[in-house]
């Protein structure tokens, strides 16, 4: 495939959407993939936009006909992601960015070759206090999603690099280096520049 597939993955309050959202405003090549999910949209979140808003019977449906590259349970609802937007962008030759937790990252990771970026917040404190400041949801929800950020966390090792979100600019500049590089190796460079290098290598 001539796009590179990227997988972002954090627990919550670690700040990944707003760097996802940084990034592909600086980096506007990088298509984002939308998941369906079952989980009702929040006030504000609009469908097609933030995710496919579907019901379970409709998520069902797409599981048994295999639309889904990867499809996990996370907080109690289902995610997926859409199997054949993702290959048309990548054989378009875009990079496609996804934005789902380890259980998906390791689905895709087994079927296709992709870079995956784990992002961490930058202390227990500040953790803590992202998860109270979000503020659309209960008091249990935020317990429930500091038991799931630690659980999310110990997949760290699972993935090829990983970003500390202490300053966001700096966590922001190194997902761009990590895109950027990806962007010059040798098998995506030759493909990029392939008359560029016939043509040097033509004898005299
Ligand atoms: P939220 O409901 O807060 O938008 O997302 C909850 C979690 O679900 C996040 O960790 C997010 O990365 C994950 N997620 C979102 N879309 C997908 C998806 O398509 N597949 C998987 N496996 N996880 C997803």
């Amino acid at each position: 495939m001539p796009g590179t597939l990227f997988i972002v993955a954090a627990p919550s309050g670690a700040g990944k959407t707003s760097l996802v959202k940084a990034l592909l405003e600086r980096e506007p090549d990088i298509a984002l993939s939308i998941s369906h999910t079952t989980r009702p949209p929040r006030p504000g979140e609009i469908d097609g936009r933030h995710y496919h808003y579907c019901s379970r019977s409709e998520f069902e449906q797409l599981v048994r006909q295999n639309a889904f590259l990867e499809h996990a349970v996370v907080f109690g609802n289902r995610y997926g992601t859409s199997r054949a937007a993702v290959e048309a962008q990548l054989a378009s030759g875009h990079d496609v960015l996804l934005e789902i937790d380890f259980q998906g990252a390791e689905q895709v990771r087994a079927r296709m070759t992709c870079s995956s970026i784990f992002i961490l917040p930058p202390s227990r404190e500040e953790l803590l206090r992202r998860l109270h400041l979000r503020g659309q949801d209960s008091e249990a929800e935020i317990a429930r999603r500091t038991r799931e950020a630690r659980a999310e966390m110990l997949h760290h090792t699972e993935f090829d690099y990983l970003v500390v979100n202490d300053d966001f600019e700096t966590a922001l500049n190194d997902l761009r280096a990590i895109v950027t590089s990806q962007r010059l190796r040798r098998i995506q460079q030759t493909r990029r520049h392939a008359a560029l290098i016939a043509d040097l290598l033509k004898e005299a």
